[in-house]
């Protein structure tokens, strides 16, 4: 994974969410506030924004730089966790030196046990968590069992999928839908299906590389 990867990913994601947002919009609309598919274009654009400033710097400080911009630029929960996504890939162990993808899903997993620990949300609360972490636990388990890489990145687009629509007859525990009590059920969480396209995104990808 290099940092001209990152801000490839950043132009497909852009594209996809793009061409998705009517729906994300809405289900927001449904279960939230409505703000966050602005919250997830004004994030990607911000980032492809970056490309001239991070595209030489060396890997920790492009992934930091990526969660200043976040953090700083996104309002709403999306800003505070990926912001701290970033911040904590940022921070994995000797990534200037090359990140291989057995360190790319190292990083991950660290970047969204940080966000676990920032939100305060566990699987089955009907937020985001319900599809980063089955993912971040799918990616390191193909690791663990010496999986081919591409079987590895196809499970995790299905174990993604699956997660997002599992979170529609959920109630919400945390966020704002949490206020809506049993009305939130049968809507599928906006973070959860944002962060879905955005993982089939970055795998499909790498499968196409
Ligand atoms: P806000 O909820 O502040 O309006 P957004 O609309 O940008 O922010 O994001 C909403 C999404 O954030 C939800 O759909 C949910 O997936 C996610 N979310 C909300 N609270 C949490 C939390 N505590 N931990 C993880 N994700 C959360
Ligand atoms: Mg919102």
């Amino acid at each position: 994974m290099s940092v001209n990867f990152l801000i490839h990913s950043a132009k497909e994601i852009q594209a996809v969410i793009d061409a998705n947002a009517s729906e994300i919009e809405k289900l927001d609309q449904e279960i939230g506030d409505g703000d966050h598919i602005f919250n997830v274009q004004r994030g990607i654009k911000l980032v492809i924004e970056l490309e001239a400033v991070i595209k030489d710097l060396p890997m920790s400080k492009a992934l930091n730089q990526i969660a200043m911009k976040v953090l700083s630029g996104i309002g709403g929960s999306s800003g505070a966790l990926f912001g701290t996504l970033f911040m904590t890939m940022a921070k994995g162990n000797d990534i200037d030196n090359g990140v291989d993808y057995k360190k790319a899903i190292e990083i991950f997993a660290d970047g969204v046990e940080a966000v676990k620990q920032r939100g305060k949300a566990d699987v089955g609360e009907k937020t985001m968590m319900d599809v980063l972490i089955p993912v971040s636990n799918c990616l390191k388990k193909g690791v663990e069992d010496n999986k081919d890489v591409k079987e590895i990145l196809k499970e995790a687009i299905e174990v993604a999928e699956k997660a997002m629509f599992s979170t529609k007859d959920l109630l919400a525990t945390k966020g704002r839908a949490s206020f809506l009590g049993e009305r939130a059920k049968g809507h599928i969480d906006p973070g959860a299906r944002s962060s879905q396209l955005m993982i089939k995104t970055v795998c499909e990808s790498v499968l196409n590389s």
